[in-house]
């Protein structure tokens, strides 16, 4: 370079991208002797604060009005951590062009999670100390014997690998039998091994971990579905083509749903690969964030798993890019960016050159579409590893088997239960519905408690004795007189949630050892993992849950699972409603039976011969979605359509019925496509503000973003009504 050049560098200004509502960049003057590369992480005076952003150089950032350079402010300083690279760059302006969201808020997603100013503190791990405890505990000796044989780890670790609570350790540290060390080191050496050999695999296995190996070595974009039924060892094999990924160098990022970021899984990593991987999600503390974020952007952390955000991360080299259940619900994200993860990840891996696999059981239609149509390949694993059989499904017809009265438990139901404990067996009963009963009203008048601010019942606790709104997090007690009418003792629970079923479970089965596993009653994943350790060690006879258990887990004494309510999904007819239902029922049912012990699953329902339950019956899946593709094709519907929802809120009822009507006034014409509504949304209030909907229906030649920012565009709206665009929407409430 020129020294001539140089000058003229020194004096120039960059544009910077900030984390926030904003869809275009501002100027800053670079400090003098300074040298700024797009990409680069810089603080900028903004107002009175000092916020982080980002060099930009990307044509859709328009810069803001220009001043003359005298009105500028300069860069503070660069951030010590390598730039954001140009893919991700490109990556955050797709997301925010396909999702209609200002590009400041999708960087937010990459930058506010964990480059907090500062870097972080250091980590802290435990060794064996120099006093015994007075008292051994058979959980003691577990954190014992672990760390006798391995390398220094986090309390939180610890409590994880030997499946203690974590007061133990905390117990052991403060009696000083464990002693802190410093861990920065140690973690950061801590590489995967990716050497080690794996589990010898079966021929479908190879087969199929063959096919993604090459497709790992080749370093270009390809899309493939990782098809097998539950407990077939799609783990194993994925875990395969992470080995050759990081054999070239390259980083990974694996994308598990929330609630699927198990112990278990760590501990399968940590078997195969002799150390964790990174992990990112929603539950990390902040400096856990800072130092993961960190770890990531500096290429450090080799292989990530995370829940959907951690698609925003920002790998340097990134190599590989896997979706673990591509079908669950939960990688639409509905805050926020309305994006889903899934189909992101599969743009990340395109702009970015390299493979992406997408793992499930029960793939969604979308993903059933594009191996059709050839856009992505598919692998199967048709059964499952070992001696290992599927579990035989069976209806309990609810009209000629009920419960008792005030029951939820049928009669051949409740006979299995008894059987399989007889056998020293466990027992799953699943219903997915939390709290107490979904219901509360008046005998006396017929009122119904409802939540003042939402169009929602208000779900009883039993816990605390409160009624709370599921939507907004509303509560009050339980009244012990109507709210309408005054009758006194006249309030009752109507239906089952999982605290009344275990109220029946202990009255039906005293001497059983009961747990629930709700969100409500597990903090976070360390209770997760700590109740599925207890059951894992039959600690526990019975498990009741909601879909927080459905996911992953493996435990091989697990024979029967009870579904208590398999209808429940099937109600309000929404676009996936059959298709959902399945998948969470396949997937319930998959814990059933995963170990040498056959297992068996009973779906209590008053729809025996719907065809969500006759597929589970038969295992017909492939018929299920033969007949669900071609409802799809024929309505129009997704993926054979596209479709786009947009929420009109506002405070002021008139003013978004108004809103909502101008707005259908000024929709977008032609002859493929078509605009429903508007209709006050199913969810009419929510959070005290009145909600309205319209959806555009199109064929899929339309470009829907562009076609949805132009209707917004032309249509002006009053600053107390806003309007949120749900491309691809998954949710019509
Ligand atoms: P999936 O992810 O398809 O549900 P998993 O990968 O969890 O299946 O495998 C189910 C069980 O079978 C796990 O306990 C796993 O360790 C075991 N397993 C799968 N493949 C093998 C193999 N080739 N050798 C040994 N164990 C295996
Ligand atoms: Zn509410």
């Amino acid at each position: 370079m020129s020294a001539e050049l140089f000058t003229e560098q020194l004096e120039d200004r960059v544009s910077v991208l900030l984390p926030l509502r904003l869809e275009q960049t501002f100027d800053y003057l670079v400090p003098e002797g300074r040298c700024l590369v797009p990409g680069d992480f810089v603080t900028v005076p903004l107002g009175k604060r000092v916020v982080t952003g980002v060099v930009w150089d990307g044509e859709d950032a328009a810069p803001a009005a220009s001043f003359d350079d005298s009105k500028l402010k300069a860069v503070i300083e660069r951030v010590d951590v390598p730039p954001l690279p140009q893919v991700h760059r490109e990556f955050l302006e797709w997301v925010a062009a396909y999702t209609l969201t200002p590009l400041g808020m999708v960087l937010k997603m990459t930058v506010g999670r964990g480059l907090a100013a500062g870097p972080p503190r250091p980590l802290v791990g435990y060794v064996l100390g120099g006093s015994p405890p007075a008292r051994m505990t058979r959980a003691r000796e577990r954190v014992f014997e672990l760390l006798a044989q391995g390398p220094p780890r986090t309390a939180k670790d610890i409590a994880r690998a030997a499946a203690v609570g974590p007061g133990v350790v905390k117990g052991l540290a403060d009696a000083g039998a464990l002693a802190p060390v410093e861990l920065r080191s140690i973690v950061q050496d801590n590489a995967p091994d990716w050497a080690r050999p794996g589990p010898d695999l079966s021929d479908a296995q190879s087969a199929a971990a063959g096919r993604l190996r090459d497709k790992a070595a080749a370093g270009k974009f390809s899309a493939t579905v990782l098809d097998g039924v539950t407990g077939s060892g799609k783990t194993e094999v994925y875990f395969d083509a992470i080995a050759r990924v990081l054999d070239e160098g390259h980083q990974v990022l694996v994308l598990l749903p929330e609630i699927g970021l198990t112990a278990q899984w760590l501990d399968r990593f940590e078997r195969r690969f002799g150390t964790v991987p990174e992990l990112w999600h929603s539950d990390l503390s902040q400096g856990q964030r800072k130092r993961a974020w960190r770890r990531t952007a500096e290429g450090r952390a080799r292989v990530v798993v995370g829940a959907r955000s951690a698609l925003f991360l920002p790998f340097p080299d990134l190599g590989l890019i896997v979706v673990d259940e591509e079908h669950d619900p939960s990688f639409k994200q509905e805050d926020g960016p309305i994006y889903h993860a899934r189909d992101m990840a599969v743009v990340r891996a395109s702009l970015g050159d390299m493979p992406v696999v997408l793992v499930s059981a029960t793939p969604s239609l979308e993903t059933v579409a594009n191996v059709s149509a050839g856009r992505y390949d598919c692998l199967h694993l048709p059964d499952r590893f070992g001696k290992a059989e599927l579990p035989k499904v069976v209806a309990i017809d609810m009209r000629s088997d009920p419960p008792e009265r005030g029951r939820w438990l049928s009669p051949p139901l409740v006979d299995a239960i008894q059987a399989t404990v007889s056998d020293g067996e466990q027992v799953m009963l699943f219903l997915n519905r939390r709290g107490y009963a979904p219901l509360t009203l008046c005998r006396a008048c017929g009122h119904r408690l409802q939540c003042p601010n939402c169009t929602a019942w208000l779900v009883e606790h039993r816990q605390g004795g409160r009624v709370q709104c599921h939507h907004c997090g509303f509560n009050v007690a339980l009244p012990s007189s109507c709210p309408a009418c005054t009758a006194d003792g006249k309030m009752v629970a109507c239906g089952p949630g999982v605290e009344r079923l275990a109220e029946e479970v202990a009255e039906r089965f005293p001497t059983l050892r009961v747990a629930l596993m709700s969100s409500d009653n597990m903090a976070g994943p360390d209770a997760v993992a700590d109740l599925v350790g207890r059951f894992e060690r039959h600690e526990v006879d019975l498990l009741i849950g909601t879909q927080i258990m459905a996911k992953g887990h493996h435990f091989p004494l697990l024979t029967l699972v009870g579904v208590v309510d398999a209808d429940l999904g099937l109600a309000g007819g929404d676009l996936r409603a059959i298709e959902r239902t399945y998948q969470l029922l396949f997937q319930v049912s998959g814990r059933a039976g995963r170990a040498d012990r056959p297992g068996k699953v009973m779906l209590q329902t008053y729809l025996p011969d719907h065809p969500v339950m006759a597929a589970l019956l038969s295992s017909d899946r492939d018929g299920l979605i033969a007949r669900e593709t071609e409802a799809r094709r024929s309505a129009g519907m997704p993926p054979f359509g596209r479709l786009a929802a947009l929420i009109v809120s506002g405070r002021d009822p008139d003013l978004v019925r108004d809103a909502a009507y101008a707005l259908a006034q000024g929709a977008p014409q032609g002859k493929e496509l078509q605009v429903l509504g508007p209709a006050p949304a199913p969810l009419a209030m929510l959070r005290g503000r009145h909600r309205w909907r319209l959806l555009l229906k199109a064929e899929r030649t339309v470009n829907v973003p562009e076609t949805v920012r132009r209707w917004l565009r032309a249509v002006p709206l009053p600053n107390q009504v806003r309007v949120r665009a749900d491309i691809d929407p998954y949710s019509f409430l």
